[in-house]
């Protein structure tokens, strides 16, 4: 199993195996990519598209993807999945970062939510396919990432929501789809609070049995912004690694701003001796070697 770091900042936190730096987040803005670190893209939630090119924004009948409407899960404002010219740019920029960096993580690079998108340009589309609304959704989406998959010659992972059962019909994504042309899935099970890890070791569960490539879950550790007092506890995400490693992930990613914030969290784990020895029973292979990592940690966090 394999642990990785999920960052806002170009820094490596020593004692994980690989990282990923969120070169282009929803906000639109863009890093330099670096050669020994992958590389995340959010492709259609981008604020400074939208910013720049009002009228691309995602169209429902619930309102557009737009941060404050409430009727979405949307953070961020998402451009219209099939608007040619972000899609031409997005992939010319997907392919120059691939070149710069190991790999491109893509999120984000699907339909904003259920309902995404009625833009007239969407509507003619859809109509001039003549499949149904949902398969011409996933089909939109499915084209896009084959395209994506000529421009990268070396790791394509997709981040996915931790949504198992509704993908197709809120996103357009296909897992069976995605698995053709990606390495590896990225689950993100991004949350503030671990505080039922049952929840999540079932998800993982859930994901294990669908996905048909190797996949990773994302757990949440501290945020850009992020008051220390909201984050999760040491002791929820040793406890929620420990359960979705037990549940046959094949890595774990923690998402922090940059690599004070996870040293922070390796010494709260690294503290944990109680909590860690009462994990031991919890499973054999893949939990020892969450908590041999922690171990490992002991001499970093010193
Ligand atoms: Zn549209």
């Amino acid at each position: 199993m394999k642990f990785g770091t999920y960052v806002f900042q170009p820094e490596k936190a020593e004692g994980f195996d690989f990282h990923v730096f969120r070169v282009k987040p929803e906000t639109g803005i863009r890093l330099t990519p670096a050669p020994d670190v992958r590389s995340n893209i959010a492709v259609f939630a981008d604020n400074t598209a939208v910013r720049n090119h009002p009228d691309w924004i995602s169209q429902s009948p619930l309102g557009p993807a737009k941060i404050g409407n409430a009727n979405y899960n949307i953070y961020w404002d998402v451009v219209c999945a099939t608007q040619p010219e972000h899609r031409t740019e997005q992939l010319d920029y997907i392919e120059d970062v691939s070149r710069h960096s190991p790999g491109v993580w893509l999120n984000s690079q699907y339909f904003a939510d259920h309902g995404h998108c009625t833009c007239p340009r969407c509507n003619e589309l859809w109509r001039k396919s003549g499949l149904g609304w949902l398969e011409w959704r996933r089909k939109e989406v499915t084209g896009f990432i084959a395209q994506v998959r000529e421009r990268v010659r070396n790791e394509l992972v997709m981040c996915i929501q931790p949504d198992l059962v509704c993908s197709y019909e809120r996103y357009g994504v296909d897992f069976d789809d995605f698995a053709r042309y990606a390495d590896a899935f990225n689950v993100v099970m991004f949350s503030k609070s671990y505080a039922t890890p049952w929840y999540w070791e079932m998800l993982s569960r859930g994901f294990k049995k669908l996905l048909k490539k190797p996949f990773y879950v994302s757990l949440y550790v501290f945020g850009p912004g992020d008051n220390p007092r909201d984050v999760p506890t040491a002791s929820e995400l040793l406890t929620v690694s420990v359960r979705c490693a037990r549940a046959g992930v094949d890595g774990i990613l923690y998402l922090a701003d940059g690599a004070s914030q996870l040293r922070d969290f390796q010494k709260a784990a690294v503290s944990q001796k109680e909590l860690r020895e009462r994990l031991k029973a919890y499973g054999d292979q893949p939990v020892q070697e969450v908590l041999d990592r922690v171990t490992s940690w002991e001499k970093i966090v010193q």
